[in-house]
């Protein structure tokens, strides 16, 4: 990736300021800058409008200098505080890559246990691993300017967001449901062949990703705006879902939490 710092770019005949990117990764399984070199049609000219810097999973070299940087995972170990602060310290736009960053993503279905220590002998068996920290997202610790979300994200919406960066446009996420781009695409509605989803509730942004493979939606994105819970729960109710299916889906990327907790409450308030 080194080559492209030396080349003058332009869009539409005006020099390009390509920013210094740099990636990293906490507690997460790195699918999500994955997804930057997963896609090789749009990789250079991807690789065009920025200047990466760092990313540990396509270069070896490494510098504390750059514009933006892109966290993927949430923290879950003590030692990931310092580091994002000095990330924190070194950039000057600091994005959450992703639903672990956003929102604590799959990391934090362990905050549900009581016992950590059982938690972490069910996950690591004999070779633990020191995951001492509640799992929690990015903001709690430190100012994030943008949030990308999705669990892996999205590169084509990726790309977007860093080329509208790039030529200084701002960027505006979608505030709709995920059902409006599943329409879109023309599918059958899943409900209709037997599937819960939480399209309904939401945010869009990945072009209905997992209908369009005829897989309900599980949340990965969180609420969309003005997220109707209450009807979620009458459309997976009339579709004969219980409310434990909707609370697994709530439960599983930490976007729905403050919604899942009131939902798991009255729940368990029934029983
Ligand atoms: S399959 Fe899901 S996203 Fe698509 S229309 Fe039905 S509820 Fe909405
Ligand atoms: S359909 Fe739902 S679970 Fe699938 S990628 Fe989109 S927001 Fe995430």
């Amino acid at each position: 990736m080194d080559d492209q710092n030396t080349e003058t770019r332009t869009y539409l005949g005006v020099p390009l300021t390509r920013p210094r990117v740099a990636f990293f990764e906490l507690s997460s399984c790195e699918g999500c800058q994955l997804q930057i070199v997963n896609n090789e049609s749009t990789l250079m000219d991807f690789l065009s409008l920025v200047n990466v810097v760092n990313f540990r999973e396509a270069m070896t070299e490494m510098t504390d200098h750059y514009d933006i940087a892109f966290v993927e995972g949430s923290i879950t170990r003590s030692d990931e505080i310092e580091r994002l602060r000095s990330i924190r310290r070194n950039a000057n736009v600091v994005v959450a890559f992703g639903s672990c960053a956003c929102f604590g993503g799959v990391n934090q279905l362990k905050n549900r246990f009581k016992d950590p220590d059982w938690v972490r002998r069910q996950v690591y068996g004999n070779h633990p691993i020191d995951t001492n920290e509640t799992a929690r997202p990015l903001e709690d610790f430190v100012k994030i300017d943008l949030r990308i979300y999705g669990c892996p994200v999205k590169k084509e919406e990726v790309e977007k967001i860093i080329t509208h960066i790039a030529v200084g446009r701002t960027t505006v996420q979608p505030k709709y449901p995920v059902c409006m781009e599943c329409k879109a695409n023309e599918n059958i509605c899943l409900f209709d062949v037997g599937e819960p989803c939480l399209g309904p509730i939401t945010r869009g942004g990945c072009d209905s990703w997992c209908p369009n493979n005829r897989f309900g939606c599980w949340g990965c994105r969180g609420p969309a705006n003005d997220a109707n819970i209450g009807q979620m729960q009458t459309i997976m109710k009339e579709h004969g879902f219980s409310e434990e299916t909707m609370l697994d889906r709530l439960e599983c990327f930490g976007g729905f939490t403050t919604y899942a907790e009131e939902l798991r409450k009255n729940f368990k308030a029934k029983e």
